[in-house]
């Protein structure tokens, strides 16, 4: 959409091929239906890839200012919620999708539905492609915006990288990215649904590679939530390397080892005559009590307070604090919101997001080997690149 509508102000005729029946179904349910337009604060150290400093190249043209500029010329108002986050003030995606669909009607877009590009091939100085209604047709210059393989659902089925690669391109490895963890542990059917204020550490054969802190949800499988999410590709990295990766959840932030000892210690002397299990009501989580109490092997549940041990409690403060779970893996493309890897950046003009290897091609988008953090990163590397990108094939 994006480079469709910057090739058209530059005085190109364009065709959108889109093989659903709507464009930006995936723009749709982008922030929860509200779409994370941006962020305010973007540096290369949120986009990752083999080269991740070619966001530089693209955001010294086109960066989340211009973004925000020019939503707010087509009409989208903008308002900035906490870390920068930066959503359409009607909090509706929809909003965002329907405004781009007119502008590029407003411009003379031709936009073929349910139409998907099954090959693309250059002869001489055109590019012949065939679309699955088994049409032909031919153009001088070809964006590739075909995004990655993350919720192929919403259209993004991988295809762009076959094109790609039938067109001379390597595809660096892809994975899931932005994605639940599935942990190791029998009970997570009990605490499914419960959510967590916490923190969790990605630990890498023994070795802690990297911490997040944020909303926790439980699931019937592992765990997901906003700071899952944002170590998911880390742990993705450390599986497929054959490491033994375990997720260390910390469920109260803010209390080290001392501080919650001697906080337990008061408590059990206070509701001495208590089951222990009782004790942790309108501290912790109901459903997460009686799991805690196994995790620091207390058998018994409704052994009173005066009868745990300092040992047996220093377990409890030990499961509070850094509970392990052994990770599997993640959750597969059909639950992820990004893809990582992908078309090879290296045989990608960094400026024009030309192909190196077939002039007259370019991409844009998630179908690059580029994908950023979540917050907003993601879409903002799809508008400027999208924006580069339509820009140079009119040139
Ligand atoms: C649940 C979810 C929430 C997200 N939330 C956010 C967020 O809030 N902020 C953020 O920055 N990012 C978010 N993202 C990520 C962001 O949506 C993507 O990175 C971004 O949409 C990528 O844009 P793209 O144009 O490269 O690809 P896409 O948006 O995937 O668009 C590619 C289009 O190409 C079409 N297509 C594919 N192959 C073909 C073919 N062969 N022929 C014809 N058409 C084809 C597809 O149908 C699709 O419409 C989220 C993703 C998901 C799944």
């Amino acid at each position: 959409m994006m480079a469709a509508i910057s090739a058209l102000e530059n005085g190109a005729s364009v065709t959108i091929a889109e093989k659903e029946n709507r464009l930006g179904k995936k723009v749709l349910v982008t922030g929860n239906g509200r779409c994370n337009v941006t962020n305010m604060n973007i540096t290369a150290e949120n986009y990752h890839g083999a080269n991740p400093l070619l966001t530089n190249n693209i955001f010294a043209q086109f960066d989340n200012k211009q973004t925000i500029s020019f939503f707010n010329n087509l009409g989208v108002v903008t308002k900035v919620e906490e870390r920068g986050r930066v959503f359409p003030m009607s909090d509706q995606a929809s909003s965002v999708v329907d405004i781009l669909t007119h502008r590029l009607k407003d411009l003379g877009a031709k936009i073929i539905y349910e139409t998907k590009v099954e090959d693309i091939k250059k002869i001489g100085d055109e590019f012949k492609v065939r679309f699955s209604n088994n049409t032909e047709a031919a153009f001088d210059r070809v964006v590739i915006a075909a995004g990655g393989k993350a919720m192929p659902a919403l259209g993004s089925d991988g295809s762009g990288y076959t094109l790609s690669e039938s067109l001379g391109h390597t595809v660096t490895p892809t994975w899931p990215s932005l994605v639940q963890l599935r942990l190791e542990g029998g009970f997570f059917n009990e605490i499914k649904g419960v959510k967590i204020d916490g923190s969790a550490a990605l630990v890498a054969n023994d070795k802690a590679v990297a911490k997040e802190s944020g909303e926790i949800l439980f699931t019937h499988y592992g765990v997901s939530g906003p700071a899952i999410l944002k170590l998911s590709r880390k742990a993705k990295e450390h599986i497929v390397a054959g490491e033994k990766v375990t997720l260390r959840l910390t469920l109260l932030n803010g209390l080290d080892e001392e501080k919650l000892d001697k906080f337990l210690a008061d408590r059990f002397n206070m509701l001495h005559k208590k089951a222990i299990k009782t004790s942790f009501l309108g501290f912790l989580q109901k459903r997460l009590i009686p799991e805690v109490l196994k995790a620091a092997q207390i058998e018994n549940a409704d052994k009173k307070c005066a009868e745990i041990s300092a040992n047996e409690r220093k377990n409890i403060v030990k499961t509070l604090l850094a509970w392990d779970f052994p990770v599997i893996d993640t959750n597969s493309f059909k639950d992820a919101q990004v893809t990582a890897g992908g078309v090879n950046t290296n045989e990608v003009d960094a400026k024009t997001l030309e192909s190196k290897i077939v002039p007259g091609l370019y991409f844009c988008g998630e179908v690059l080997d580029i994908d950023g953090d979540s917050g907003g990163y993601n879409l903002q590397f799809a508008w400027s690149s999208g924006y580069i990108a339509g820009r140079s094939a009119t040139k």
